[in-house]
């Protein structure tokens, strides 16, 4: 059995319980097999044993107080899992689905995303099983007071700065914030993706839909293609998708769909900006109020998606920008994108292509964006963020912007140069994979055990 082989199935019998973390391990380590076979010191000092346990995992109860004067208690969690290259860093998650085997995928993911970025932030998640859906404002101020309450100990802008992810924007940025300073009486750059008005970064709430594009377009004219005038398919209406759609339409293309947990929207016009910030920016509103607002719009519930897969894929796209969430294009959604004339991939949320489906775009031969190169815009900036809170500046949104597209433009390099060196030209995900990887691992046997 090979080094990767024990090490996976060792992780199987230990983590039966935590599948998903096991899909993104296996991911992971089965693109990583030439890079041990050319440097059999890494197996001596037991990088992969180390690199799949997180360093730390703090597991929390969250006592809160709901409208009707009823006491909630929730799950909370942080991953610590690896400060080899700098301070842990990522998102923090508020969604019923929350448990550790999630935050572990998220966590081990985060630390190959962190260092490709080739900045100074090692890898970390966290997040709680509250489910901000039909929570009052008060509710969601109320838990995000009491979750803080335990986590402020944990973190710190040189020890751990969590930020955003699913359930977590601005607003719930904000009140963990007030909440960490109210109980450390310190003002510091401690979570990104803060408001402009304490230490925000601009461009942070466009970066990783923007990011995701940028990646797209540096994989495309690898080929001498472009997304110019081109139809594109995005999945959710978060942060992540609304951004992503306003990208493509900056740089000619058409975003036709957007979806949330309840159905998604076809629009043969093209995505209408206005009314998608105005309902979920504004109105925290189901994407059935696209109907009433657009005519030219269809609406799909999900529970009319053909069996098993997700409509959004359906759609004839030149590009596809999966911006929902984890496993959410299947092998058969893979499948009907190709006969469609897909090619190309760029994924905004983390790991929503199952393994079977990314083997599909690779043996196909499309351009395709693993998250953890193509999503990688937004931790880039939240590292802008900290770099203006540490040297108590700020960069106009041009500033950002340009540098956000060249840190992308430079994954992008790196994860094909990567490729090619290791004997695959085109295949990013080992790229990636490869390249993120390597500098954690030299730097953990550099800071020994
Ligand atoms: N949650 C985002 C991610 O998956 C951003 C993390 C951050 O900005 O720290 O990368």
């Amino acid at each position: 059995m090979s080094y990767v082989q024990r090490v996976v199935s060792n992780l199987q019998d230990k983590y039966a319980y935590e599948p998903i973390f096991l899909q993104a391990v296996q991911e992971v380590l089965q693109s990583l097999q030439p890079v041990l076979d050319k440097n059999p010191q890494y197996e001596r000092y037991k990088i992969l044993e180390r690199i799949v346990e997180p360093e730390r995992t703090i597991s929390f109860r969250v006592q809160w107080i709901d409208d009707k004067g009823q006491i909630q208690v929730n799950k909370g969690f942080r991953v610590q899992y690896n400060s080899a290259i700098g301070p842990y860093k990522g998102g923090l998650r508020f969604h019923p689905s929350v448990n550790q085997g999630i935050l572990k995928f998220l966590g081990f993911e985060q630390i190959f995303k962190n260092s490709l970025t080739g900045l100074a932030i090692g890898g970390g998640k966290g997040g709680a099983d509250f489910d901000p859906k039909g929570k009052s404002e008060t509710e969601v101020m109320r838990f995000c007071q009491a979750f803080m309450s335990e986590l402020y100990r944990h973190i710190g802008a040189t020890i751990d700065v969590p930020a955003g992810d699913i359930g977590v924007g601005g607003r719930e940025v904000g009140y963990l914030f007030g909440q960490y300073k109210r109980l450390t009486q310190s003002y510091e750059g401690v979570l990104t993706g803060k408001n402009l008005l304490f230490g925000g970064s601009l461009a942070r709430t466009e970066a990783t839909g923007y990011g995701a594009v940028y990646f797209a377009q540096s994989m495309l004219e690898g080929k001498g293609q472009s997304l110019e005038g081109k139809k594109c398919a995005v999945s959710g209406a978060g942060n992540v998708a609304i951004y992503c759609c306003e990208k493509l339409y900056q740089v000619g293309a058409t975003p036709l769909t957007v979806s949330d947990s309840r159905g998604m929207i076809y629009d043969p016009e093209g995505i209408n900006m206005d009314v998608l910030k105005q309902i979920k920016e504004v109105e925290r509103e189901s994407l059935t109020r696209y109907v009433e607002l657009v005519s030219s719009a269809v609406y799909t519930p999900v529970n009319e998606y053909p069996d098993g897969r997700n409509a959004v894929w359906s759609v004839p796209c030149y590009a596809a920008f999966p911006c929902a969430t984890q496993n959410e294009l299947n092998l058969e959604d893979a499948r009907v994108l190709l006969a469609n004339g897909c090619q190309c991939v760029a994924e905004g949320a983390n790991m929503p292509s199952t393994l079977d489906a990314v083997h599909a775009f690779l043996k196909a031969g499309i351009c395709y964006g693993p998250a953890k190169a193509a999503n990688a815009g937004g931790v880039a900036t939240s590292q802008l963020e900290m770099a203006q809170n540490a040297s108590m500046q700020s960069w106009s949104f041009e500033a950002v912007d340009n540098k956000l597209h060249e840190i992308m433009r430079n994954i992008y390099m790196s994860a094909a140069e990567t490729a090619k060196e290791f004997g695959e030209p085109g295949n990013l995900v080992m790229g990636a994979n490869i390249a993120g990887f390597r500098k954690v691992a030299n730097a953990m046997v550099a800071q020994g055990v």
